[in-house]
């Protein structure tokens, strides 16, 4: 179902024009706006879902066929050195629009741009609490 005032309903249904480089009955792939590298483009669903943990078990386990799929296609178009999957959920976790939808982005040597995620040092003990937290 597409929801009323979600731009990502209208730009994955074809209501506002896109730089598309794949659709299906399922998905459109298309250039993000503002990309981080050439060919940054997104995987959006024609259905509406919020975020990953609302989407249903069929959409989702066509995601990563596909995006294997654009990997393909865009080495053999861009010739990319490496390649981020990154997608956001909620605010905090820098999700801007709440329609579900994976970033693909091809990276090149010196491109320049930050993916990054800052590691820590757990303390003694500490990644066993978790463990237990997770499975108790
Ligand atoms: P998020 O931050 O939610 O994970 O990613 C949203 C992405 O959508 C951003 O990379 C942003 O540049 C892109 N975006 C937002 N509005 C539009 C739009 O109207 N058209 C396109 N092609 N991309 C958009
Ligand atoms: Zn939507």
């Amino acid at each position: 179902m597409k929801k009323e005032d979600c731009i990502f309903c209208k730009l994955a249904n074809g209501d506002i024009p896109t730089n598309t480089i794949y659709e299906d009955s399922d998905f459109r792939v298309f250039l993000d706006s503002s990309p981080a590298t050439k060919g940054h483009c997104l995987i959006v669903p024609k259905e509406h879902f919020d975020n990953l943990e609302e989407l249903s078990d069929d959409v989702a386990s066509k995601v990563f066929p596909l995006a294997r799929k654009m990997m393909k296609l865009l080495k053999e178009k861009l010739g990319w050195d490496g390649f981020n999957v990154v997608q956001n959920n909620g605010e905090l976790a820098g999700q801007t629009v709440f329609h579900f939808h994976t970033h693909l982005i091809p990276r090149y040597e010196g491109d320049g741009a930050s993916i990054a995620m800052s590691h820590t040092s757990p303390g003694e003990g500490e990644l066993e609490k978790v463990l237990e937290q997770i499975l108790s």
